[in-house]
């Protein structure tokens, strides 16, 4: 049998935790700057109506319920033993330090989730925010997920990101300089995009990995 030439990230978390972990999406009703600071229909144009996030999400039910009622079906499921509370859809540090706060909490509470993924935009984390999460990664698991999807501004504008490449680079180094994991999220084969261009970005975030990320999944 051929080894792979990557360590998947499920084998790492495995090792890591001593039993098989799951990611659980969950909605905390955060909104997004790039949808006029709620969740209207503006915004970048790949965006789902419901702003991503896994089929199934139960988005109505509190944090709580959310994770419980997941991790009974990954059980089952996968046999999953431990859970990572994956705050997706929208900008999940779009709110002050004091209610993300809360929820993070909410999330941390429950029995077997042993990490937080916090999945938002590089404009949407000022110092505090970013202070918070260090917090939080001295207290547990923790990634901080930033979209990015393209280095090349042209991109950026035509997907209305609201954002550009250098906006995510100084996020980027902010979160590095905290020591967060940063795991960034990308899409290949953007229309308008050539294939020199995808690569670049592919690279470009390799090559930032090797400097300056002690671990990272983009
Ligand atoms: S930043 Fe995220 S939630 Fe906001 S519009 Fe873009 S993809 Fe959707």
């Amino acid at each position: 049998m051929r080894r792979k030439a990557f360590r998947l990230y499920s084998t790492y978390l495995k090792q890591r935790f001593n039993g098989r972990v799951h990611k659980i999406s969950i909605d905390a009703g955060f909104g997004c700057p790039n949808r006029r600071g709620g969740r209207d229909a503006h915004g970048c144009l790949f965006c789902e109506p419901g702003g991503s996030g896994s089929v199934g999400i139960e988005r109505d039910a509190a944090i709580p319920l959310q994770l419980e009622r997941a991790k009974e079906l990954m059980r089952r499921k996968y046999r999953a033993k431990y859970f990572i509370a994956y705050f997706q859809p929208f900008s999940n540090t779009f709110a002050p330090v004091d209610v993300l706060r809360n929820c993070y909490d909410q999330a941390l509470d429950v029995d077997a989730v042993v990490g937080l993924a916090i999945g938002t935009r590089p404009d949407c984390l000022p110092p505090e925010t970013l202070d918070l999460l260090a917090e939080y990664d001295r207290r547990t698991y923790l990634w901080l997920e930033l979209g990015l999807q393209s280095i090349h501004d042209r991109t950026l504008n035509y997907l209305q990101r609201g954002h550009d490449y250098q906006c995510f680079l100084d996020a980027y180094q902010q979160a590095k300089a905290r020591g967060l994991r940063v795991c960034v999220h990308l899409i290949l084969g953007l229309p308008g995009e050539s294939r020199e261009e995808m690569l670049a970005t592919a690279e470009e975030m390799a090559g930032r990995r090797r400097k300056v990320a002690p671990v990272a999944c983009a």
